[in-house]
């Protein structure tokens, strides 16, 4: 690339409301100096593979991907690398030698935002929810040793997750309150733009670290009733900042390896702040 070209990157969703990861995006390239802009993309499912086309011509470095979207990209991009695979769920497309390659970065990301409360190696985690970010949360807890259950409305497809990831155990959302998770994340859409939780409040832990991976509102009712029962809560815009730091460490030389640099709380609090003023 010579030297004043932006690069060009974007998200592809449908529909794409106001989807904060192009203020974030921008916040951190201002911070880096990267000469890029990241758009969004409202791309019904229908048009997907033409958008995809589309992209190359255009010259797209990197695209993020978002509902409806991350299962039906599988198909159409050159490469899944094994992660993507194992999760079943494409949230980050990079062109590398003309090459569309897929990951996935929503399971570092979940990680790295429950380990802003500490370590969590080896404990006993539930997953509330076996769609996309289910898929994703599982495996990473999973890359961690813990000990995860899976729980969903649907409790076949929760089944097939821990058969596939070799998981502790799966089974109805009803099943919480016998299970006293150390950890324990919300993956369902439920609380998204209204006061409504997955689970009873009762069935929270009063200890350990709870993460909704919904993040509007910013505080849902199940961070909320978790709170109030003495939780240490891990708000979703975390686990948002920490895919996209993932998504920009792929094409950038930037390091986000622990222990962080100062560069990069640097950039994750201004991804932070912007995410803040986005939805405001
Ligand atoms: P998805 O693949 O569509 O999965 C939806 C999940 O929600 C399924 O487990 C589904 O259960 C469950 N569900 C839907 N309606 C329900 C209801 N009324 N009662 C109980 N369960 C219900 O969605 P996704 O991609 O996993 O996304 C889920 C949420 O996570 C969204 O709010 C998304 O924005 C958020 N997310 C956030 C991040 C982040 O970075 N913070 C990353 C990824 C996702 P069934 O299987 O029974 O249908």
């Amino acid at each position: 690339m010579s030297e004043g070209e932006a690069i060009r990157c974007g998200i592809v969703l449908h529909p794409a409301g106001h989807t904060r990861s192009p203020a974030m995006h921008r916040a951190a390239y201002r911070v880096l100096g990267i000469d890029g802009c990241y758009e969004a993309f409202d791309v019904p499912p229908a048009d997907l593979a033409q958008a995809v086309a589309n992209f190359r011509e255009q010259g797209l470095r990197q695209f993020a991907v978002s509902l409806p979207h991350k299962e039906t990209i599988l198909a159409m991009v050159d490469e899944v690398d094994p992660v993507a695979r194992a999760i079943g769920a494409i949230n980050t497309v990079t062109r590398v030698q003309d090459r569309w390659i897929g990951t996935n970065t929503d399971w570092l990301g979940a990680l790295r935002a429950l380990e802003r409360e500490g370590p969590i190696e080896g404990r006993r985690a539930v997953v509330l929810g076996a769609g996309g970010g289910g898929h994703a949360l599982a495996y990473g807890l999973c890359q961690r040793g813990c000990e995860v259950f899976v729980l969903n409305r649907t409790v076949k497809r929760a089944e097939a997750l821990v058969e596939a990831l070799g998981a502790a155990g799966a089974g109805g959302l009803g099943e919480l309150e016998r299970l006293a998770p150390d950890i324990l994340v919300n993956t369902t859409t439920v609380g998204m733009n209204e006061a409504v939780s997955p689970v009873d409040a009762a069935a929270i832990p009063k200890t350990g670290v709870v993460m909704d991976a919904v993040y509007t509102p910013a505080r849902t009712k199940f961070l909320l009733d978790a709170e109030s029962r003495g939780a240490r809560v891990v708000l979703g815009k975390w686990m948002l900042v920490y895919q996209a730091i993932e998504q920009l460490r792929i094409w950038t030389s930037m390091s986000v390896d622990p222990p962080a640099s100062q560069d990069l709380e640097k950039v994750v609090n201004v991804m932070a702040e912007a995410f803040d003023r986005a939805g405001e």
